[in-house]
């Protein structure tokens, strides 16, 4: 089994998330007392919430790429970065280290790929849903991404800065989240990308008429593919 590098704390809300399915998923598929190998490198998210806000991407790349270092030194054979807006400093982090990276839309792209769905809604911070980093990754594989309107994604973005990210899961977000995702279906979406890591806690498939890929779960047991693959 490989070790993976998880790169969390982004929020950790998500990161429990990201290690308890790993776990699972390695006991499910090893049996007996077989558990993970892997390391965490938690951040302090302040820090880095602080660096998005003032656009000082380059600064946010320098902590996470030393925190991917410090995982490489650590033993780590791949790395795992817990949230999707992260990916947008990419290769700032791939810079300082030698493992690879496993991407999460990457993840999700092929995901996507197995069904027969084409254009999908993407609900995920302001970053990821009005940048190009994360969308075009995604639409290289032949898939549209369509996104909520203005005052939907500022709402949507709130939800995570502001709830998600301090456990705070509320219904009237949920119904809010909802309806977001009832307009995109209304706009051809055949499916809804959960493209932040801790939408799967206020959003469940029980919450959609449409298929929902969760990020998290995507990205967790590509992981595990990975670490158990020859
Ligand atoms: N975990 C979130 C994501 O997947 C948002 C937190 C962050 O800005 O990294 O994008």
């Amino acid at each position: 089994m490989k070790t993976i590098g998880l790169i969390g704390g982004m929020s950790w809300e998500s990161s429990a998330e990201y290690y308890r399915m790993i776990n699972e998923e390695v006991k499910l598929r090893l049996g007996g007392l077989h558990s993970a190998k892997c390391l965490l490198y938690s951040v302090d998210f302040e820090e880095v919430e602080r660096f998005q806000a003032k656009g000082e991407w380059d600064k946010a790349g320098d902590l996470l790429g030393n925190a991917a270092f410090a995982l490489e030194k650590g033993g780590a054979d791949f790395i795992v970065i817990c949230t999707n807006t992260m990916h947008k400093v990419i290769t700032h982090i791939e810079e300082k280290i030698t493992i690879p990276i496993l991407h999460i839309a990457d993840a999700t792209a092929d995901q996507i790929k197995k069904s027969t769905i084409r254009k999908v809604g993407l609900l995920g911070t302001k970053y990821t849903m009005e940048q190009d980093f994360y969308k075009s990754r995604i639409e290289s594989s032949g898939i549209r991404v369509i996104v909520p309107n203005e005052d939907e994604r500022e709402i949507v973005n709130k939800v995570i800065y502001e709830e998600l990210c301090l456990g705070d899961i509320r219904e009237a977000s949920r119904v809010y989240y909802k309806k977001a995702i009832q307009n995109m279906m209304k706009e051809g979406a055949e499916g809804i990308i959960l493209g932040c890591t801790e939408i799967g806690l206020l959003i469940k498939q029980e919450h959609s008429d449409i298929p929902l890929f969760d990020t998290t779960v995507i990205h967790a047991i590509e992981a595990v593919n990975k670490a158990l693959e020859n």
